[in-house]
């Protein structure tokens, strides 16, 4: 079993943010901003590219939901997704980084 599919099950702890019957955002272990929040279905999906359109427009508006609750909506966030191993994708479940809190910084190579 996944590492977040352990969170669901409570067999790990985590900090939550916000749970309802589907979605969880906890708190990043390892955060790398001041807010450093994960948002994750229930279900396991591997990854952005399996999940059906009809589970993302609910997570979506879980999505906006954990916005609201941080209070960073004026101030804005970036929110990334990784996806496979070019990706950078370490968890294989699919998870939304929310990261703010601070100004995060323009994407650079
Ligand atoms: P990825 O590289 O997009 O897969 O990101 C995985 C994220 O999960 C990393 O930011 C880790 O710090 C985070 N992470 C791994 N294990 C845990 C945990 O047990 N609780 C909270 N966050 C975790």
């Amino acid at each position: 079993m996944c590492i977040f599919c352990k969170i669901v099950k409570g067999e790990i702890p985590n900090q939550t943010v916000l749970e309802d019957e589907n979605f969880l955002a906890f708190n990043d272990i390892n955060p790398a901003r001041k807010i450093h929040v994960l948002v994750i279905p229930k279900q396991h999906y591997d990854s952005f590219d399996v999940i059906p359109p009809k589970v993302m427009a609910s997570m979506t508006e879980f999505i906006h939901k954990v916005v609201s609750k941080l209070e960073i909506k004026e101030s804005g966030y970036r929110m990334i997704t990784n996806i496979g191993s070019d990706g950078g994708q370490e968890v294989p479940h699919l998870h939304f980084h929310i990261l703010g809190g601070e100004p995060v910084g323009r994407l650079v190579r």
